[in-house]
């Protein structure tokens, strides 16, 4: 199995997972073109993706999901508001319901409810015979999340979006401000550390755990990881890696 992130950021979000020569994607959020490249650079061939799951209908999320599920006769696999949100039409989808198991190829999906200021924003739990891992990205609080379904993760993809302190001072308008730092915006770095702290205590075998979706504005990844590092504490033998927004990088060492 492999797990390799093309890219994260607000320009554009998607990883990849491979499980016995099929392709699963998460977010297909650059354009085609790039999309293709990233591929290449990853090492892997689009005739093998099997689908397409879309965690809601930001730009940074679909952009490109619709044209690569019809030319490689993907999946699409999303909830009905994001599917309807982001006016999605593909020969194949499937319609994911929040806490309704999905079984696609060797993968069982878990679409999970999260607050984002779209339709009906999901994080996406996936299973294979090797591992468990979570795609969580695009949340505005982990006030109503559904931690108890979140144990014995292998891997754990989560948005380290901003720090705070650089987002109040920082270019952002007013609005925007609140926007991100809102419900329905995205977590900040210490929102993130105390997030993983929990999840890292009900997941003995955690492999590693990828910052992911850090603003370039209102964040660094160093500022990311030192932020979370003091947080969590001891994350036992995980890893803590950050997903880069121009380059893939590969979540299971
Ligand atoms: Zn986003
Ligand atoms: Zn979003």
């Amino acid at each position: 199995m492999q797990i390799i992130n093309l890219g994260s950021g607000s320009k554009g979000n998607a990883t990849v997972i491979e499980s016995e020569g099929k392709l699963l994607l998460v977010d297909c959020g650059f354009s085609r073109r790039q999309m293709l490249k990233r591929f290449a650079e990853a090492g892997f061939n689009p005739d093998d993706l099997c689908g397409i799951l879309v965690t809601h209908e930001h730009g940074d999320h679909i952009y490109s999901a619709e044209k690569l599920c019809n030319e490689f006769d993907a999946t699409l696999i999303a909830t009905a508001g994001t599917i309807e949100g982001g006016n999605l039409v593909t020969r194949n989808k499937r319609v994911a319901k929040y806490d309704q198991m999905i079984e696609h190829e060797n993968f069982s999906i878990l679409p999970l409810q999260v607050s984002h200021d779209t339709e009906e924003p999901c994080a996406f739990l996936i299973e294979n015979d090797e591992a468990k891992s979570l795609f969580l990205t695009d949340v505005g609080t982990t006030d109503n999340l559904d931690i108890p379904v979140m144990t014995d993760l292998d891997y754990l993809y989560i948005e380290a979006n901003h720090d705070s302190e650089m987002l109040a001072t920082g270019p952002y308008p007013y609005f925007l401000k609140q926007r991100v730092s809102g419900i329905g915006g995205h977590l900040n770095n210490e929102e993130s550390g105390k997030l993983i702290k929990t999840l890292a205590m009900q997941s003995p075998n955690l492999k590693s755990v990828m910052l992911a979706h850090l603003s370039d504005k209102n964040n660094h990844p160093d500022i990311a990881l030192q932020t979370v590092k003091k947080t969590v504490g001891d994350l036992g033998d995980a890893e803590l890696l950050v997903a880069m927004q121009k380059t893939p990088t590969d979540m299971i060492k």
